[in-house]
Parts: structure tokens; C-alpha cells; sequence
């Protein structure tokens, strides 16, 4: 992976930053509890000294009483936690709440760079930093049925369906899906869904858009000074969890894009890698612009949703501007 010795460092930077701000969480609730819960203080003090002991008894061999301190331990937090609940604290108040629970945000597992170590790295190579803030807007949560009324709204209503059992399954089970329909329905809103729900699990996830694919995949074929980084490139598009491809068919398609998305589509689907493909193209359209192969690995291996309706941004700016 190409990643120079400054972007490296900036990742790291950034986990140190975090781990930081884990701390400082935690010594500031801590202030807090000790102030408002007397007794608390004592309690933390008791289980440092037990545990002191049980050290002692660990290295003298003493099961017996090492069994009886592991008991008082767990009295003792027991007391604590009631103790919590009883002044209104949420359980996990003095727990480190780590935005990766998997690296505890240290970017590692013994030795192995984390899945959110990984997201850092493409989204700085590939430039797609972009992404992140599109996928603070554009998640479950902001999903609205309001733009969809009749027909449209129960193709998105069943969309949105699939979009969630799709994430639900998506450790257990190999699928694809394919979202078509004309412009402004929901269909790059709905990958994005999808995206957030699963880099937040920890997948490694990697969104181009059509064009973008194909520059970055013509690049990696004919510019001979970057192999290396090329291959580096590929490797990842073929074996992330989860690749997006924003609004296939914007891009100038010729035989070159249409071999390179075949042999793309394929690694994938050989790999057991799912894809998101979103495209305005109509289903004859697809056929007609790319290979019969693609069009029948498309419409035998994905799950097809389209969407209907009017353009949603234009009838988000038709209500900005009646205000
Ligand atoms: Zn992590």
C-alpha cells in the first residue's frame, strides 16, 4: 500500500488524538463521580488495594485466598455499579468508550492494521475524505419517506427494506445489489446507508464513482511508473468488503471501461465480495452500453431495486425557495 511516511504519521497522530480524548473523558467523569458520590472514592480505593494483593497471593500460589479476594472484587463492583445507577450515571459513565471498540483505537490488533486503520489509508490515497462527510448527512438515521408518495414510495419503502436486511446479513451471507432508476430517487442515498451502518461495524468499505473507478483502474493498467502503487489499488478494489460504484453510465464507456468492469464485477463475485452498483441507465440501457456478460452477471448475482419519483433535490430547492 502506498502510503508515505507523513501520511502514516498523521493517521497515527490522529489515533493518539483519540485515545487523548478517551482519557480525558474519563478523568473528567471520574472528578465528577467522586464529587457527587462520597463514597465512591473509597470504594476505587478499596479494589486498588485488593488488587494489589491479589498479586501477591498470585505469585505466592495461594488459590484459596486468591478465589476469596476475586469474590470481594466482584462485590465491590457490584456496589459500584449500583452505586452509579442510584445517582443517575448510565452504566459505561467511567467505562472508555473507544470510536473503534475492535483496535481501541490504536489503529492494531496484535500486529495487523485494523479495519478503520485500513478506511483511514484508502481514504487518504484514494482521495475520498469526501465521502466521510457525505456519510454524516446521508445515513439511516436522516431517511425520509416524506419526497415519495403512491407507487414510488412503496418501491422505496421495499428498497429501504432490502438496503437494511442487507446490512443485517451482511457477515453471514454473499449478495449484491443493483439500484436503478432516473435521477434524484434515493439510490446513491440509500448506498450511503448502507455504507455508514458498515464502516461503522468495521468494514472495510470503498465508494468511487463510476468515472472515478474507471480513472483510477485505466491509470493502474497504463501508467507505467506507478505498478506499484497500481497493484496496491486493484488489490483493494477487488478484495474490500464492500465496493460502491456510484452512477455506473456517467462515465465515457468503450470497450476498455466495459472489460475492466467485467473482470472488476467478476474478482468480486469469484471472492464472494459484495458490490453496490447505482445507475439511471435503464435495464436495456445497461444492456446496450456493456457487455451481455455483464448485463447477465448484473441481473443473475445482484438483487435489482428501482426507484421512482421526482428528483428529490429539485423538490428540496423548489421548497427552499417557497419559504
Ligand atoms: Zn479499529
Amino acid at each position: 500500500m502506498p502510503l508515505t511516511n507523513s501520511q502514516y504519521d498523521a493517521i497515527m497522530r490522529s489515533y493518539e488524538a483519540k485515545q487523548r480524548a478517551v482519557r480525558h473523558r474519563l478523568e473528567h467523569n471520574t472528578e465528577t463521580v467522586y464529587r457527587k458520590i462520597p463514597d465512591y472514592e473509597d470504594l476505587d480505593r478499596q479494589v486498588a488495594s485488593i488488587s494489589i494483593e491479589q498479586g501477591r497471593k498470585l505469585l505466592g500460589g495461594d488459590e484459596g485466598a486468591l478465589a476469596e479476594l476475586r469474590q470481594r472484587l466482584r462485590a465491590l463492583s457490584e456496589k459500584k455499579v449500583s452505586l452509579l445507577r442510584a445517582y443517575g450515571f448510565p452504566d459505561d459513565y467511567l467505562s472508555p468508550v473507544y470510536e473503534c471498540g475492535k483496535c481501541q483505537d490504536t489503529g492494531y490488533i496484535a500486529n495487523q492494521k485494523c479495519s478503520c486503520f485500513r478506511t483511514e489509508e484508502i481514504n487518504l490515497i484514494y482521495e475520498q475524505s469526501h465521502i466521510k462527510n457525505l456519510l454524516m448527512t446521508e445515513n439511516f438515521c436522516s431517511l425520509s419517506y416524506d419526497y415519495y408518495t403512491g407507487e414510488d414510495l412503496e418501491k422505496f419503502t421495499k428498497a429501504v427494506q432490502i438496503c437494511q436486511n442487507f446490512v443485517k446479513s451482511f457477515d453471514k451471507d454473499y449478495r449484491n445489489l443493483f439500484f436503478y432508476g432516473t435521477v434524484g430517487t434515493g439510490k446513491s442515498f440509500l448506498s450511503c446507508c448502507i455504507a455508514k451502518e458498515l464502516i461503522d461495524q468495521g468494514n472495510l468499505v470503498i465508494y468511487f464513482s463510476a468515472s472515478q473507478l474507471f480513472d483510477i483502474l485505466s491509470k493502474s493498467t497504463f501508467d507505467r511508473d506507478s505498478i506499484e502503487a497500481a497493484s496496491g489499488i486493484s488489490d483493494d478494489i477487488c478484495d474490500c468488503d464492500l465496493l460502491i460504484i456510484d452512477d455506473l453510465g456517467t462515465e465515457l464507456t468503450n470497450s476498455f471501461v466495459s472489460s475492466q468492469l467485467f473482470s472488476c464485477l467478476n474478482n468480486r463475485h469469484l471472492r464472494k465480495k459484495a458490490t453496490i452498483i447505482t445507475t439511471n441507465l435503464s435495464l436495456g440501457e445497461l444492456r446496450d452500453r456493456y457487455s451481455d456478460r455483464i448485463f447477465s452477471r448484473i441481473t443473475s448475482n445482484y438483487d435489482i431495486c428501482k426507484l421512482t419519483g421526482k428528483d428529490i433535490r429539485m423538490q428540496k430547492k423548489t421548497a427552499a425557495s417557497n419559504k
